[in-house]
């Protein structure tokens, strides 16, 4: 009988990504896909440690499947798989620990015959989750260290692939009819490969495949935002308006304390150059433009945050008018160098930080989506429930339209707005398919 498998994706693009390889992997070795995890023949988890309450989902999770599924083959991937105190928590329920780099490897634990001489399990083609939009990875790792992150130590050190393997893999996306490729890394504007190409140049010669596509990047570590990359973002015109740039916090003293290696300063000076660099382009242009979208990652209550320098936070949210910003209380990542620190900020406060941080993005996402009102933009929609179809614009605007509109999942069509809020915006399509 067809032996069967099951994925379970928890956390970031990235592990999408890496389940996206793991299922082709899977299926090169004979292996179908199931949606009954109590049957499957091989469940595999793909975890993420970046939270406590991601982690704390997995307690619950792996037993449960385990205690379901026994016969069934449990693999444990991700953050968490490289955790000593995990492997000691999950023991019995867990068959395979495979931290992703060991892909390759998987067939021999399966004890079937595979793809071991593969050299990176980047090299492994994703089986693709969705038939219009692809995470292309261009890398895996970081060599950062920000003192909370668990990603060095789950992932480990940098390495990218070769642009050449990029573009191949992006050029086989667009000729099947992908309306949007994202390139993905941990910190892609450290990108380099081994013949000296940098990221600007990788998304240049993305940026120049023939087709009609959307290309989006994701994330980029302020230190490392040169000015070849800002020209080369305003320059390329499919390379969508949309700047992913963590902040992190807009105190200097916890930046340093986070090894973020940047001021508060010098992050407010990127925006401004990104949108001195980017906006007068759109001016004098006949149809509406979207402006470019600037969005971040703030962690509230760092070991030692005073409630001066969280203000420094919120001073630096009212400079930078974010169009989006995903917002996290700190809790230490067992294993990071913040961890050793008192963890000082209680729950309550970082709670209020979270909700004041809050209140100034709503404002500011408000105000920054005015400009859209009567306009027509692009949207692709990727998304459909009972409240309506949804989709994005090329600034990453989430965008709602009646259920029963002509539109379908993974197309692109002009839609005029007719209403907006902070984080959305509501129109009608005025045509079908672009
Ligand atoms: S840049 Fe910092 S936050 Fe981002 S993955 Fe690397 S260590 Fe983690």
């Amino acid at each position: 009988m067809e032996k069967t498998y099951h994925i379970i994706t928890i956390g970031c693009q990235m592990n999408k990504s890496d389940s996206e390889r793991i299922a082709n992997y899977l299926e090169s070795l004979g292996y179908s896909w199931t949606d009954e995890r109590e049957r499957a023949d091989v469940v595999v988890t793909t975890t993420c440690g970046v939270r406590q309450s991601a982690e704390d989902r997995i307690y619950g999770l792996v037993p449960r499947i385990k205690r379901s599924n026994p016969k069934g083959r449990i693999i444990l991937t991700g953050c968490l798989s490289r955790r000593e105190d995990v492997r000691r928590r999950l023991e019995e329920y867990v068959d395979i620990w495979m931290p992703i780099t060991e892909l390759p490897d998987l067939a021999a634990k399966l004890g079937k015959k595979g793809t071991g001489s593969l050299s990176g399990y980047l090299k492994i083609n994703p089986k693709y989750g969705s038939n219009f939009s692809a995470f292309v990875p261009i890398g895996n790792g970081c060599d950062n260290f920000c003192t909370y992150c668990v990603v060095p130590y789950a992932r480990g050190r940098e390495t990218y692939r070769p642009a050449e393997d990029v573009i191949r893999e992006a050029e086989g996306l667009i000729k099947k009819g992908y309306k949007e490729i994202i390139l993905i890394a941990q910190n892609v504007n450290s990108y380099k490969d081994e013949k000296g190409m940098d990221f600007p140049d990788l998304l240049r010669a993305v940026n120049d495949i023939e087709g009609d596509f959307w290309l989006r990047f994701a994330t980029s570590h302020p230190k490392d935002m040169s000015n070849k990359l800002i020209g080369t973002i305003a320059g390329c015109a499919k390379l969508c308006q949309h700047v992913h740039l963590p902040a992190q916090a807009g105190d200097d003293e916890v930046l340093r304390r986070m090894n973020r290696k940047y001021t508060k300063d010098h992050y407010l000076k990127l925006i401004e150059k990104i949108r001195a660099e980017f906006d007068p382009k759109l001016k004098n242009r006949k149809s509406f433009v979207e402006p470019i979208s600037i969005t971040t990652d703030i962690i509230v209550g760092f070991p030692g945050e005073t409630k001066e320098q969280f203000q420094e936070t919120a001073r630096l949210f009212r400079a930078a008018r974010f169009d989006m910003a995903y917002i996290a209380q700190y809790s230490p990542r067992p294993g990071t160098a913040s961890a050793k620190m008192e963890d000082d900020v209680c729950r309550k406060e970082k709670k209020r930080r979270e909700e004041e941080l809050m209140k100034i993005l709503r404002k500011t996402a408000l105000v920054n989506n005015k400009i859209y009102q009567g306009k027509i933009v692009e949207v692709l929609f990727d998304k459909k429930n009972q409240k309506g179809i949804f989709g994005k614009t090329r600034a990453n605007k989430t965008v709602r339209c009646d259920r029963d509109a002509k539109a379908k999942i993974g197309e692109i069509a002009r839609v005029k707005i007719l209403k907006i809020q902070d984080f959305g915006l509501e129109g009608k399509i005025i045509d079908g398919k672009k």
